[in-house]
This record gives C-alpha cells, structure tokens and sequence, in this order.
C-alpha cells in the first residue's frame, strides 16, 4: 500500500483489535458483524495510519479444549476496508508551487471524498485563480478565460485537453455557475472533481514545476560557460 500521509509505497508491520461490545466476545462464535481495527506506523514517515476492516462475519479458532483463542474476519462475506486515519489523504505537491496554491489544492484533494461537489468548487476556483494571476487573463468568466490562455500561450496538448475536459465533463454549457461564479457549490457530474484535480496536477507541472527545473538547467549551464571563460547566456 502507499501511505497516505507521505505517499511512499509501505511495507509494515500491522497490530489488529476486534472491536466487541461488553462481553460479546464470548458469544463471537453466533455475532454476525465484526469489525476490526487495524493500525500501523509508516516506516518512512513514522506517522500512524488506522484501518477499519468490517465484514458480516468473524470466525473464531479454539484451542484443542474448545476455549477461543482468536478471531478473524471473514474476507469472502460482504467486507470492507477504509482508512480511518489520517481522515484523508493528503496528497503531495511538488515544492515548486506556490503555498497559497498547494493549500487550497490539498484541501480540495481533502474534501474529494466526502463532498466531490464543494471540492470541484474549490478546484475551478483555484484554477481561475491561478489562470488570473500568472497568466493575466481577466475575462470575466472561467470558460473565456480558459480560450484567452489557450489562445496566449504556447500551452502543451495535454493542457488543452486536460481544460477542454474540465469544461466537457462538467457540462459548462448546462451549468453557467460553473463558469461564472466558479467557487459556487453546485451539482457535480460524473468523475468531475477528480477530473479538476488531475487537471490542477498538470496545470502545476507546467505552471510551476518546469520552469523552475529549466531555470535551474539555464543557470548550471551558464555557470559551466563561465568556469570555461566564456560569457553566459543570461543574466547570473
Ligand atoms: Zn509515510
């Protein structure tokens, strides 16, 4: 599994609790719920993960003398898992953007689960936001703002795509809210809020992240131009 606060793929050592109800642990035998708590550190960031595994069933093993001496959920009943702590995810951004931006993305990724509506909300806002700010577009409106951005730049294909998504599977056209006041909570459709965040991932990339790696590309290179005694290219 990945953990979910630092996103490193985890191998560790979990301590498991059934969960019983005053002395209901004698009669586990005839219980037809069982839940069980689960919990762990991350051995890369050390920080505690907690799981609820649920099913219909527990199963009891007895010793030879028919005394139980452990339990265990019955995977093939109808079970579930979830992580029930950290209450949610908490997805990584890359150092690159800017932390006004990166809080309003991870609390978006936050509420995903829980509200997808409040969190493609959030996710066009963001989006507007970022669009207004580095790219100087000031229409009024998401939908033309995107246009005045896609026409102004030289934007990768996968940015376009990833923009004329957001306004496809969002169905702007049916929900003028979306485009004009886009921190409104409205209806969501299908995939969307997953949608605006994969789209706010690669809008970071290409906003954020690269540039700065070509910077400091450009800046390498001009400093080997110099030790070479030659003049650099940009300004040092
Ligand atoms: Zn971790």
């Amino acid at each position: 599994m990945k953990c979910p606060h630092c996103e490193t793929a985890i191998n560790t050592n979990w301590t498991t609790h059934f969960i019983y109800k005053d002395n209901e642990e004698m009669y586990l035998d005839v219980i037809e719920a069982g839940k069980e708590i689960v919990y762990g550190h991350c051995p890369e960031c050390n920080k505690l993960i907690i799981w609820l595994l649920s099913s219909n069933f527990i199963e009891t093993y007895k010793d030879n003398h028919g005394n139980v001496d452990g339990h265990y959920i019955k995977k093939d009943s109808p079970y579930n898992e979830v992580i029930i702590f950290p209450k949610f995810s908490i997805k990584t951004v890359a150092p690159e953007v800017p932390e006004k931006y990166d809080r309003d993305y991870k609390e978006a990724a936050a509420i995903l689960d829980i509200s997808p509506k409040a969190s493609a909300a959030m996710s066009r806002r963001l989006l507007q936001t970022i669009l207004r700010e580095n790219y100087g577009v000031n229409k009024g409106n998401l939908n033309k703002e995107i246009d005045e951005f896609l026409g102004s730049n030289k934007v990768p294909s996968y940015i376009i795509d990833a923009l004329h998504y957001i306004r496809v599977i969002g169905n702007f056209a049916a929900h003028p809210d979306k485009d004009k006041n886009t921190g409104k909570i409205v209806e969501v459709e299908e995939g969307e809020a997953e949608w605006s965040l994969e789209t706010l991932d690669a809008l970071f990339d290409f906003a954020f992240v690269q540039p700065a790696k070509n910077e400091s590309r450009k800046k390498k290179m001009d400093e080997k131009l110099v030790e070479l005694g030659k003049k650099p290219l940009s300004n040092l």
